[in-house]
């Protein structure tokens, strides 16, 4: 298989104190910007794609093997985790799985908690027999993603406790106060109900909405117990800015390849540094066997 499932690579990023960094793809050259970035660091990457942007992608067969074709092409040798991010209901992860992914995320968080747990256990049970690893999300990631606007709702831990007990999911986005898209002021992170719900969890956490959330802050949620770290803003916004401005240095520009290649080249500096934020670089493992 191209994609390796992130349960193992969670567990050790956990134990080694590092986050790996999640990264959405919002067409091909996206993605090739992720992936040489990845390679470059020699870190392994999540690459994942929305399950509101699947359709625009061109549907769940045609990004896996987009993703797969690319990892071929490329050479690439560090580990690639295909992940799916805030699958709509269990349907749609099992598609997901069934198209080749190798990591999906059930997004129950908006329904009662009995549900929300009904839904990841059907997941899971699907999941963990094609080696398949699952995310779970409890309380709300505020603000905009992909055109729809939340509030924050902060994880309740005892519903965490429940979720990661008896569905038995290998990570668990606990809201706490982080937003999807730019914040508005300075981010509030419930670093108190994080440590609390690291402990009572004792599995790997995610964490959602982490464009805009200052250096130090990251390291504190990776302390207490991140070993994923989503990021999509920071990188639309690097894409935008270099877009706009070779637009606005050239208005004569038609060729997509002529104004596309900076803001590809912005991606992929965004996602090196964000590698290296976070404490992946230099920490992957080759999924390659090096003839000799
Ligand atoms: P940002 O868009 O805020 O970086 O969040 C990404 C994310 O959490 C995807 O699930």
């Amino acid at each position: 298989m191209a994609f390796v499932s992130m349960k193992e690579l969670l567990q050790e990023a956990k134990e080694h104190h590092y986050a790996i960094g999640q990264f959405n793809i919002n067409g091909l050259q996206w993605t090739k910007a992720i992936l040489e970035a990845a390679e470059e660091e020699r870190s392994p990457v999540i690459a994942a794609a929305s399950d509101r942007l699947i359709d625009y992608l061109g549907g769940f067969k045609t990004v896996s093997a987009m993703v797969a074709a690319l990892i071929e092409e490329m050479s690439i040798s560090v580990p690639v985790v295909l992940h799916l991010d805030h699958g709509k209901n269990p349907e749609r992860c099992k598609q997901a799985i069934d198209a080749g992914f190798s990591s999906v995320m059930i997004d129950g968080s908006h329904s009662p908690i009995d549900e929300n747990i009904a839904m990841t256990k059907e997941v899971v049970s699907y999941a963990r027999a094609r080696n398949v690893s699952v995310e779970a999300e409890v309380g709300t990631v505020g603000g905009m993603e992909d055109g729809l606007i939340g509030g924050v709702q902060y994880a309740d831990i005892g519903e965490c406790e429940r979720i990661v007990k008896e569905t038995g999911i290998d990570a668990l986005a606990a809201a706490l106060g982080s937003v999807h898209g730019k914040y508005q002021g300075e981010p509030n992170l419930g670093f108190k109900e994080m440590e609390e719900i690291s402990r009572v969890t004792d599995i790997p956490l995610v964490l959602h909405g982490a464009s805009g959330i200052p250096a130090d802050q990251i390291a504190r949620t990776i302390r207490l117990g991140h070993a994923k770290i989503n990021i999509n803003t920071e990188c639309m916004v690097a894409w935008t800015e270099k877009t706009r401005s070779a637009f606005k240095d050239n208005p004569d520009l038609y060729e997509p390849r002529a104004y596309m290649t900076p803001g590809i080249s912005a991606v992929k500096e965004t996602v090196k540094y964000k590698m290296r934020e976070f404490g992946s670089s230099g920490k992957a493992v080759c999924t390659q066997k090096i003839e000799i």
